[in-house]
C-alpha cells in the first residue's frame, strides 16, 4: 500500500512538472506567432517599392510632382530596404539564392538612385524606370513567398499548440484520476490505521489483563519459592536471603547476629511408628506453635525435614539462650495426632556473634553447636564455642592422616586371647586394630574408628584388619579361632560377604575358625542387608558374636531373626560385678538367656581373679581380659597354658 501511495505521489510530481513544461512550451509557441513578420515586412517593402516606382514615374512624365517628393519616397524606400537586413525577412531572404540576388539588385538600384537622382533628367529617369520594372515581378514573388511561409508557420504553431492542449488535457485528466486514486487510497489507509488503532487498543487492554494475571502469578510464585508448602513457614532460601540481610543491618548497627538451628530428636521414629501422615501433621502442629510465639515474621524458618531455624539480631547470649529455651519449651509439649499422644524434643545449636559477619560461617557454627547438642542427648541446647571448630579441624586432620596411614600401612593388629573360664585354655584371639602413628605413637581404635566410620574409610580399614588377622591365624600350629570386629558400616555394604569369602580363600583359613563380632546397633539398620549378610556367612560356617551385649537397644524379636553363636557381656557389667548387685543379676540373666538359646556367653574385661570366680559361679563359658593377657602385636606365649606356646609355629 505504501509503495502504491509513493508511486502515485511520484506520478503526480512528474505530471505537475510536465504540465509546467507544457505551459512553458505553449508560451514559446505563442511567442513565435508574434515573430512571424517576414510576410508583413516583405509586403511593406514591395508596396513601398511600387509606391516609389509610381511617384518616380509620375515625376518623369509630369510636372506636378516635385523632386523633393520623389526624394522623400526614395528615402522612405531606402529605410524600408533596411528591413531586408534584419529579423525574419533577412532570415527568409538568406534561405534562397534568388531572393539574395533580388535583394542585391534592389539595393544596387536604390543606391544608384540615391546617388544620381538629382543629377538625372526625366528621360534618363524614364529609361531607368524600365530597369526598375524588372524587379516588380521578383519582388511580388518575394512578398507572396514570405506570406506563404508565414501562413505555414502559423499553421504549424497552431497544430503544435493544439497538440500541447491535448496533452495538457490528457495530463490534467490523469492528474484528476491520480488525485482520485490518492484520495481513495488515503481513505483506505485511514480506515486501516483506524482498524489498527482499535486492534492496538484491544491488544493493550489484553496486555494489561495479562500483566495483572502475571503479577498475581508472580506473587504466588514468589511466595512458593520462599515458603515451605507443608507448614507454610519461610523456607531455606528465604532463610539465606534474610541471613545476609540481617548481617548487613547488624553490621551497620554493630549488633550481634543470632542464628539457631533446631533438629527434632527421634523424628524418624515418629514417621516409622505412626506413618508419614502423622509426621507431616506433627510438623504442621510445630509450625502452628512457632507461629503462636509471635516472633517477627522473618525470625522462624523450616529448613527442611525436621530442621528449623531462628534468626535475629541485637540479642545478648543469655537472651538468645532463653529465646532458644522458649522455643524448645513450646516444641517439647506433647502432641495429639490421630488420637495418639506423641512426645518429641528438639536439640538446638546457637551462635551469637558480633564479630563473625560471614553468613556461611555463622550457619556452620550453629550447625557445629547443634552437632554437639545432639551428641550430648535429646533436648539439649548448645552455644557455639571455638573448641567445636578446633575439634572439627582436628577431625579433618585426622581424616587426612588416616587416609595417608592406610597408604603407608600404619595400621596393625594386636591380639588378645579369649579363654575357657574354667580351664583357661585358649579358645580364640580377638583382633584389635592399632595405629602406629609416626608422631603420636600407638593410638587406640576409640580415637579413630568413629571418624573412619563417618568417612566410610572403615571399609578399607576393616578389610585390611580381616586380611591380616586371617593370615596370622592361618599360620598358627594350633587351630584357635580368630575374632574380628565388624563395624555396622561394613555390614551395610552389600559386598561385605564377598570380601570375607575372598579373604578366607586367599589366606586359606577355614570359615569355621573365623568369628565376626558385630554390635547390636548393626542389626537396627533400615535395610535388611546386615541380617542377610550375617545369615549367608553363618551358613558358610563363620561364627557370629554380639559384642558389648547389654549396652544397646536390642529387641528380642530382631535378635531372634538370626541365630548367634555367642554374646559378649560388656565389660561395664563385669567391672561392677562385685559392687553392684544389679550387674550380677544382669549377667545371670544374660548367661541364662545364652544357654537357653544354645549360645556361649563371653565375659569381657575380666581383670581380677574375683571377677573370674563370680563369672564361673554364674556359668559364664568364656572370658577375656587383662587377667589372661593384654592385646599384643603377636599371640601371647607367656600364658601358662601349653596351648599358647604351641600356638605359634
Ligand atoms: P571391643 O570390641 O569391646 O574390644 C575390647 C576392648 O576392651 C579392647 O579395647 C580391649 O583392649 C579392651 N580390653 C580388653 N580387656 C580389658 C580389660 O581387662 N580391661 C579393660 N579396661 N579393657 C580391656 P580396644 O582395643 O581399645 O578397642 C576398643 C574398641 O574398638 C573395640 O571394643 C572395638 O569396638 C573397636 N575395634 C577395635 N579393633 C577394631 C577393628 O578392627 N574394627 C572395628 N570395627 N572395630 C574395632
Ligand atoms: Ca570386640
Ligand atoms: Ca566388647
Amino acid at each position: 500500500m505504501n509503495r502504491i501511495l509513493a508511486g502515485i505521489i511520484f506520478l503526480l510530481f512528474i505530471s505537475t512538472g510536465y504540465i509546467s513544461f507544457l505551459v512553458h512550451d505553449r508560451q514559446q509557441e505563442l511567442q513565435k506567432l508574434t515573430h512571424y513578420t517576414a510576410s508583413w515586412s516583405a509586403s511593406q517593402l514591395v508596396s513601398e517599392y511600387y509606391r516609389f516606382e509610381a511617384s518616380l514615374g509620375l515625376y518623369a512624365i509630369d510636372q506636378t510632382m516635385t523632386l523633393d517628393d520623389v526624394r522623400l519616397r526614395l528615402d522612405i524606400m531606402l529605410s524600408q530596404s533596411d528591413l531586408m537586413k534584419q529579423g525574419d525577412l533577412e532570415r527568409y531572404i538568406k534561405g534562397s539564392p534568388a531572393h539574395q540576388e533580388l535583394a542585391a539588385n534592389l539595393e544596387q538600384t536604390l543606391d544608384y538612385l540615391d546617388d544620381h537622382l538629382e543629377k538625372m533628367n526625366r528621360s534618363e529617369l524614364q529609361a531607368y524606370l524600365k530597369t526598375m520594372h524588372g524587379l516588380d515581378v521578383p519582388l511580388g514573388r518575394l512578398s507572396s513567398g514570405a506570406l506563404d511561409k508565414d501562413i505555414n508557420s502559423i499553421n504549424n504553431t497552431n497544430l503544435k499548440i493544439r497538440t500541447l492542449y491535448y496533452i495538457y488535457s490528457a495530463i490534467s485528466v490523469l492528474l484528476i484520476i491520480l488525485s482520485a486514486i490518492l484520495g481513495v487510497l488515503i481513505f483506505y489507509q485511514n480506515r486501516n490505521i483506524l482498524k489498527a488503532h482499535l486492534q492496538v487498543q484491544s491488544l493493550a487492554e489484553e496486555l494489561q489483563g495479562s500483566k495483572e494475571q502475571l503479577q498475581i502469578q508472580n506473587t504466588k510464585l514468589e511466595y512458593d519459592v520462599y515458603h515451605d508448602p507443608l507448614t507454610k513457614m519461610s523456607n531455606r532460601l528465604f532463610f539465606w536471603d534474610n541471613l545476609n540481610k540481617t548481617i548487613e543491618t547488624a553490621k551497620s548497627n554493630s549488633n550481634p547476629v543470632t542464628v539457631m538451628l533446631f533438629d527434632l530428636d527421634r523424628f524418624k521414629e515418629v514417621n516409622d511408628t505412626y506413618g508419614h501422615d502423622a509426621g507431616d501433621m506433627l510438623l504442621r502442629q510445630i509450625a502452628d506453635r512457632l507461629n503462636a510465639l509471635n516472633f517477627p515474621a522473618d525470625a522462624l524458618y523450616r529448613l527442611g525435614g525436621d530442621e528449623f531455624a531462628f534468626l535475629t539480631s541485637g540479642l545478648t547470649e543469655t537472651r538468645a539462650v532463653s529465646r532458644a529455651q522458649q522455643i524448645c519449651d513450646s516444641i517439647n509439649q506433647p502432641y495429639t495426632i490421630y488420637n495418639a499422644i506423641i512426645n518429641i524434643t528438639t536439640c538446638v545449636g546457637v551462635v551469637n556473634s558480633d564479630t563473625e559477619r560471614r553468613s556461611d560461617y555463622l550457619f556452620k557454627f550453629a550447625d557445629l553447636a547443634l552437632y554437639e547438642a545432639k551428641n550430648e542427648g535429646a533436648g539439649k541446647i548448645k552455644v557455639f564455642r571455638q573448641w567445636m571448630l578446633d575439634k572439627l579441624q582436628e577431625s579433618r586432620t585426622l581424616e587426612h592422616d588416616m587416609a595417608m596411614a592406610l597408604v603407608n600401612k600404619e595400621f596393625v593388629v594386636y591380639y588378645q586371647p579369649i579363654v575357657d573360664s574354667f580351664t583357661r585354655e585358649i579358645y580364640s584371639y580377638e583382633a584389635l586394630i592399632r595405629w602406629i602413628h609416626p608422631l603420636k605413637g600407638i593410638l587406640s581404635p576409640d580415637s579413630f574408628i568413629p571418624a573412619a566410620e563417618k568417612t566410610g574409610m572403615i571399609n578399607e580399614m576393616g578389610k585390611s584388619v580381616l586380611e591380616m588377622a586371617c593370615r596370622e591365624a592361618a599360620s598358627w600350629a594350633v587351630p584357635a579361632k580368630i575374632s574380628v570386629n565388624v563395624s555396622p558400616v561394613q555390614l551395610s555394604s552389600k559386598t561385605f560377604a564377598g570380601v570375607v569369602l575372598s579373604i578366607l580363600e586367599q589366606t586359606g583359613l577355614p570359615a569355621s575358625r573365623l568369628e565376626l563380632e558385630v554390635t547390636e546397633s548393626s542389626l537396627f539398620a533400615e535395610s535388611s542387608t546386615p541380617l542377610n549378610t550375617l545369615n549367608k556367612l553363618r551358613a558358610l560356617g563363620v561364627q557370629i558374636s554380639i559384642d558389648d551385649f547389654g549396652t544397646g537397644y536390642s529387641s528380642l524379636s530382631r535378635l531372634s531373626r538370626i541365630t548367634f553363636d555367642k554374646i559378649k557381656i560388656d565389660k561395664s557389667f563385669v567391672h561392677s560385678i562385685s559392687t553392684k548387685e544389679d550387674a550380677l543379676n544382669i549377667i545371670r540373666l544374660m548367661t541364662g538367656m545364652a544357654k537357653s538359646l544354645n549360645m556361649k556367653a563371653v565375659a569381657e574385661g575380666v581383670e581380677t581373679q574375683e571377677q573370674l570366680e563370680s563369672l564361673q559361679a554364674l556359668g559364664c563359658d568364656l572370658a577375656q581380659g587383662y587377667l589372661f593377657g593384654k592385646p599384643q602385636p603377636y599371640v601371647d606365649e607367656t600364658i601358662e597354658n601349653g596351648l599358647i606356646a604351641n600356638a605359634r609355629r
